[in-house]
């Protein structure tokens, strides 16, 4: 045991040294446009709440009521007595929402995409995965016996290679998996390539929309539906834009949802996801069906920002999606820029190895519905004091 430990302690000694440890601040607040943190009112840029539903007052409401209705937990998987009608109500308007036959609720999305893929293929099968693909599918992938192959990100041109090379290979059934949206860049992935090519090489498309729903695409239905395609088979997370607190869900044709009820490991052996939880998720529903006002006011907040940080002179990746990814390559000064802002007021946070290339660190800037125009211009006042500060800014 103490050798183990002085193993993990140098691995911790390394992480630090080379400017690569993740420090966790505590908010005293609810999440929001606004945060309360060490007792100050700081501008949140760096929540995944693009719609702002995190703190809204419906989500609140019927949460609340769900606790009274329906009790606290359900001390149950789904299939011994883990089902209340609530669970089937939002798994049915997630279809419908949608456009698929069926959803299945899971904790969280990485539970869906460690999920989705074991039960569906075999070793006879393949899967083709983007490179930049979310570590959850990554995860789920190495659980299932299928073959796998890799394409770099968004390269259609590989992907049309792997779909060569497993079809040579004799492959029975493939399937394409990729991210919508590719969320440290805030790339789209081109989902009307992808599906020609699945067509032509009768492949499967499997795309985890997590960065998406509810915001991208008419209706905010998603990635799929901007590009005007269909996918197969769709995961996705309450956990993001749909109010942000958990839970994930697979949706898909009605056999395919049937089979993971039957198979699918994290759903069988894990608990149902608590009432208010889903409660709430059917309000966020609701929001997101009743209309575009808080995607007409998250876009035009990005528009905003977008244009504020680059004519202040910052390095930008291009994009249309509410994730502006503000380059800084080297990770000690994507932490002292975001240390600064910080000072300043701003949160956000800089993102480094491992979860993007080493050389291409940034600080992920994620705008959402809940902040005003006065909001946006403090925080790009903040910006440019900082970026001058850390000598980012000349
Ligand atoms: C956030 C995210 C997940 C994980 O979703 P959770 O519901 O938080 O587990 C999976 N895939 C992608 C692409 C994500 O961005």
């Amino acid at each position: 045991m103490t050798d183990f430990l002085t193993d993990i302690s140098g691995r911790l000694t390394e992480i630090q040294a080379e400017g690569l440890w993740k420090t966790e601040r505590e908010i005293t607040s609810a999440q929001g446009g606004h945060i309360t943190v060490g007792g100050r009112d700081m501008i949140n840029l760096c929540a995944n709440n693009y719609l702002g539903l995190a703190n809204h007052p419906a989500l609140i409401s019927a949460a609340k009521t769900a606790l009274d209705d329906h009790g606290y937990g359900m001390a149950s998987v789904r299939f011994i007595c883990g089902t209340q009608d609530l669970h089937r109500q939002l798994e049915q308007r997630l279809a419908s929402f949608l456009g698929h036959d069926d959803t299945i609720l899971f904790a969280a999305c990485f539970d869906a995409n460690a999920a989705v893929f074991e039960p569906l293929l075999g070793a006879e099968d393949a899967i083709i995965s983007d490179a930049l693909n979310h570590a959850s599918i990554i995860d789920g992938i190495r659980l299932c016996k299928a073959k796998r192959y890799r394409y770099a990100n968004a390269d259609m041109t590989d992907l049309e290679t792997q779909l060569k090379a497993a079809r040579a290979d004799g492959a029975r059934h493939i399937m394409i998996a990729t991210d919508g949206v590719f969320s440290m860049d805030g790339y789209l992935a081109p989902l009307d390539q992808i599906r020609a090519l699945a067509d032509k090489y009768n492949a499967i498309l499997m795309v985890d929309d997590c960065h998406a729903t509810g915001f991208m695409g008419p209706k905010g239905a998603g990635t799929p539906a901007h590009f005007g395609i269909q996918a197969d088979v769709l995961t996705g997370t309450l956990g993001k834009a749909m109010g942000g607190a958990i839970g994930g869900y697979i949706a898909g044709p009605q056999p395919v949802i049937d089979l993971m009820r039957q198979r699918a490991r994290p759903y069988l052996f894990s608990n149902a996801l608590p009432p208010a939880v889903v409660a709430a998720g059917l309000a966020a529903i609701d929001l997101v069906e009743a209309g575009d006002d808080l995607r007409t006011q998250l876009f035009d907040n990005a528009a905003y920002w977008r244009a504020g940080l680059s004519d202040a002179g910052f390095d930008l990746l291009e994009g249309q999606h509410p994730i502006i990814p503000v380059m800084l390559y080297d990770a000690q000064k994507a932490q002292a820029l975001a240390a600064r802002l910080f000072e300043l007021g701003v949160y956000v946070s800089g993102f480094f190895f491992p979860v993007v290339p080493k050389g291409r660190a940034r600080i992920r800037t994620q705008m959402n519905a809940a902040l005003t125009r006065a909001d946006l211009d403090t925080a790009l006042t903040a910006f440019a004091q900082a970026g001058r500060d850390t000598g980012v800014l000349s």
